[in-house]
């Protein structure tokens, strides 16, 4: 349904890049997924604005969130890129990368919602390739060149259960209003016969899977 007043407030005041209208109907999908008794996971942690609303819908369906991320920023987030956030760089002698997993530890402990998310760092494929389970959700908010996106779709979309949900963020038709990777991995899985669309918020897209494969 909704997440709770403290939920919502937590998400609303996290750096990230997931605005609330996508925010409620990700936190919808993830609270239906979640009563299939299986983990839901994350790719593209960041600061955990997303992982926020997920870890909800995990509590409420006492279940986790596996929430992935190497949390060096993907290209776009890089210094003298448009998304850089200079406050997310590690400035320790001989470091100088951005590590976004400080600030989503504060964000996460302060949210109240530690216990309900496992934080995996790591490389989406690498991670994807040693995971052996089925999901309920999978949410692809990663790195949004097509060697990512179709990485993230080809490593964790087998893992997704019948019934269970494929969430891709970031999926634009027209590519004046951004880039084409997600909305290819979008086309890719309904054209694959796999998944069905559930419902479209803007960018973000619910898939449910209705077939086998990818
Ligand atoms: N879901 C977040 C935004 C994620 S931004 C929110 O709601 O605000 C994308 C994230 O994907 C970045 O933190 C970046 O480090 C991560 N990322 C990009 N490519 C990755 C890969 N191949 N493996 C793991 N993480 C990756
Ligand atoms: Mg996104």
């Amino acid at each position: 349904m909704a997440p709770t007043p403290e939920i919502l407030a937590a998400f609303e005041t996290a750096k990230g890049f997931m605005p609330v209208d996508e925010g409620l109907a990700l936190y919808a999908a993830a609270e239906e997924a979640g009563r299939l008794g299986l983990p839901l996971v994350e790719v593209g942690t960041y600061c955990g604005r997303s992982t926020i609303l997920l870890a909800g819908a995990a509590r409420a369906a006492g279940g986790v969130v596996v929430t992935v991320d190497h949390h060096r920023g993907s290209e776009e987030q890089q210094p003298g890129w448009e998304y850089h956030d200079a406050s997310l760089v590690d400035d320790a002698p001989g470091v100088g990368r951005m590590d976004t997993l400080p600030t989503f530890r504060r964000t996460l402990y302060r949210a109240g919602l530690e216990e309900h998310v496992v934080a995996v760092v790591g490389r989406s494929p690498q991670v994807a390739r040693v995971w052996g389970r089925p999901v309920g959700l999978v949410f692809i908010d990663g790195g949004h060149t097509d060697e990512h996106a179709s990485a993230d779709y080809e490593g964790w979309a087998p893992h997704v259960a019948p019934g269970g949900l494929l969430v891709i963020h970031d999926v634009f038709p027209d590519p004046a209003d951004g880039g084409q990777a997600p909305y290819r991995v979008y086309r890719r899985a309904v054209e694959s016969g796999a998944f069905t669309e559930v419902s479209v918020t803007r960018s973000l897209r619910v898939l449910r899977r209705t077939g086998l494969g990818i």
